[in-house]
């Protein structure tokens, strides 16, 4: 089997209500759609999925679309979609990192490998370890008053696991975390993430007092860069610290384990470049005893549906995902016919499963795509 042409559009879709973290406010979703086309008729569909605007990636939709047209496409046509390993090299080769752009590459290859076989991708990624994987939902930053109102809400709608965004205005973070675990009570797993936002010193000050609500980790204390810091901030607290936008390559990982800088990874599969490096990554951290889970970009289905299948077939994958679980900045609409909802975690009792269907199990939308494109 050849790959014959690759086809890309940006597709943006609104939220609701603007969505707030550190880094910025979300106002709608704008990923790139990639379709895979092969000499036997099998087409594969991924996406590159981003935080437009959000300062989180170097990558953006408006840079990713030329960057797979001009450049990745020429080198990726005519391999046999088979042959991930090489056309990973390939793509290496051409240009370094763009791990947004290499993942959108990545999940359509999937796909395709599971429709010429007629299996679900998660057969050919080690086979079903776990069907269900409990679903997290990421709370927007706003006063710690509604804060609470809305995690009470998604505790009443089935979430046993909540996100708390903080690192805003770090002086009222505390106050957040009290009034949610007052909240939803103690049968509630509550995790923060401060988005790279406070200093270390700031971070070792305020996650001390955060130890009495019992969170079950902080995520991205300090700037992505400052693994040392990260580290001793790890070093002085008892709530475990997880790593996300320090994480994208495997030697990134590497960098982290050897520092002690963590101790937990957020793999998500868009930032760590697809879900074949995803599965490296995950050995990587195996091998340190390290838990991950597999957290959430601002995905459609398509890349929840790519989230999903990795996060089934993958052991130690199995801490609670915003990844694999619909999305918590809730959107207008999205690109695909069958989608799964904040109503089916309820109907699950917290917990998500992957769609059925060959490939990565999605059936996209050509009227939704086509009405949200943009040029
Ligand atoms: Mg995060």
């Amino acid at each position: 089997m050849k790959i014959t042409k690759i086809e890309t559009k940006v597709v943006e879709i609104p939220v609701k209500s603007p969505y707030v973290f550190s880094h910025g406010v979300l106002k709608a979703f704008a990923n790139v759609l990639i379709w895979v086309y092969t000499d036997e008729g099998v087409v594969g569909i991924g996406e590159a999925s981003f935080v437009p605007g959000g300062g989180v990636s170097e990558e953006t939709p408006e840079s990713t679309k030329p960057m797979i047209d001009k450049y990745l496409s020429p080198v990726v046509i005519g391999e046999d979609p088979f042959d991930i390993e090489r056309i990973h090299k390939k793509m290496d080769e051409c240009v370094p990192r763009n791990l947004i752009a290499k993942a959108g590459i990545d999940l359509a290859l999937w796909d395709i490998m599971g429709k010429a076989l007629d299996l679900p991708a998660y057969k050919l990624l080690g086979g079903m370890y776990e069907s269900r994987i409990r679903a997290t939902y990421t709370l927007s930053i706003d006063t710690a008053e509604k804060m609470a109102e809305q995690a009470l809400f998604r505790k009443n709608q089935g979430y046993l696991t909540l996100v708390i965004k903080i690192g805003r205005d770090p002086e009222h973070d505390l106050e957040r975390l009290k009034l949610v675990r007052d909240a939803v009570g103690w049968d509630i797993n509550i995790r923060l993430d401060a988005n790279e936002a406070y200093t270390p010193d700031q971070a070792i000050r305020i996650i001390r007092k955060m130890e009495k609500y019992e969170p079950e980790f902080v995520e991205e204390p300090v700037k992505r860069w400052d693994l040392n810091g990260m580290a001793r901030v790890a070093a002085s607290v008892d709530i475990p610290i997880s790593s996300d936008e320090s994480n994208t390559t495997l030697e990134s990982v590497n960098k982290i384990l050897c520092k002690e800088a963590a101790d937990i990874i957020n793999i998500k599969i868009s930032k760590n470049g697809g879900i074949y490096r995803s599965k490296k990554i995950a050995a990587l951290a195996e091998s340190a005893g390290i838990p991950y889970l597999v957290g959430g970009a601002n995905t459609y289905e398509v890349g929840r549906q790519a989230c999903r299948h990795f996060a089934v077939s993958t052991a130690n994958a199995q801490l609670a995902s915003e990844g694999c679980a619909p999305a918590s900045q809730s959107k207008i609409d999205d690109v695909t016919k069958k989608i799964i909802t904040y109503d089916d975690v309820g109907s699950l009792n917290g917990y998500v499963t992957v769609t059925s269907g060959a490939g990565l199990g999605v059936e996209p939308d050509d009227e939704k795509i086509k009405k949200y494109s943009v040029t």
